[in-house]
């Protein structure tokens, strides 16, 4: 496998002009029909359920959070996630459509309206907000070290301070960025792809040492790889995970901040772990405070 910068900004890219796109089909309408609702006019909750049909952008290829299976659909947290908003809308699961939005492209996809919700490992910070707005945080992650079961050589970020040992991670993703500080030689150290997998399958062939990105995504590769890879060290950031929505849609944005409030009281959010990334992580979150900024 040929790795290189400009591999994987022309995957990135691609993604960004042909996003992948699975469609709701009519014909496993999942099913009961949704509560009537009724939302006051001009907003966007009200166009979404009067369409009757929403855009939801999430990962493809993470276990556990967004990961697009044999039957061709998503499943994970964040899919269970903007399941229970599409509910709350009164729009059934059979009319979400969604389209892959690797890190990178997160923010166009919401600018240009290609998406109406971003959930997708998606850490609330600043530099996004410019451009868009977040719900949440619906779940605090925390930046880790994935290396091979049988390397006791790389024992946290500080191993990469000498130099030498290659680490991947994801274009556009905050542990991309956060790591950079820890290495030597940033050209010769940082290996960028447009998505996870592609840094497992390199850490698999052995062309990096390590995988650096959040510990649930590291946690649901390992959980899938059994025997193969380890996580290094102790987590080394906190990653508030948000939805992301359109700038400046403010009634949108406590719509959903109400919703991710409503499901930490009566048990779904709790559910929804349980059923995806609980599988490998039995620690059930209470849910995070939200931050209506
Ligand atoms: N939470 C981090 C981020 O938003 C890493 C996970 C990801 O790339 O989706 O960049």
């Amino acid at each position: 496998m040929r790795i290189s910068r400009v591999a994987t900004l022309a995957a990135v890219a691609a993604l960004t002009l042909g996003v992948a796109a699975c469609g709701g089909d009519d014909s496993d309408d999942a099913g009961t029909a949704p509560e009537s609702k009724s939302f006051a006019a001009g907003t966007t909750m009200e166009k979404l359920n009067k369409a009757q049909k929403i855009i939801i952008g999430t990962k493809f290829d993470q276990p556990g959070f967004g990961l697009k299976g044999l039957d061709n659909k998503p499943a994970g947290f964040d899919v269970e996630i903007g399941k229970i908003i599409a509910t709350e809308l009164g729009i059934p699961e059979s009319k979400i459509e969604y389209i892959e939005t690797p890190s990178a492209v997160r923010e166009e996809v919401l600018e240009q309206g290609k998406a109406d919700i971003v959930v997708a490992t998606y850490t609330i910070n600043d530099k996004r907000k410019e451009r868009i707005d977040f719900a949440g945080p619906y779940y605090v992650a925390g930046q880790h070290i994935m290396v091979k079961a049988s390397d006791s050589s790389i024992t946290g970020p500080d191993s990469f301070k000498a130099g030498g040992k290659k680490v991947c991670s994801v274009a556009g993703s905050t542990p991309a960025a956060n790591i950079e500080k820890y290495l030597a030689d940033k050209v010769a150290q940082l290996v960028v792809f447009d998505v996870y997998q592609k840094c497992v399958d390199a850490l698999n062939g052995g062309q990096v040492d390590a995988v650096t990105t959040d510990n649930v995504i590291l946690t649901g590769f390992i959980a899938k790889n059994e025997g193969k890879f380890k996580l290094a060290g102790q987590k080394f950031t906190d990653e508030p995970y948000g939805i992301g929505v359109k700038k400046g849609d403010t009634a949108f944005r406590d719509f959903i901040n109400d919703t991710l409030e409503k499901i930490y009281a009566d048990g779904r959010y709790a559910k929804a772990w349980t059923e995806t990334a609980g599988k490998f992580d039995s620690a059930v979150p209470t849910g995070p405070s939200i931050n209506r900024y």
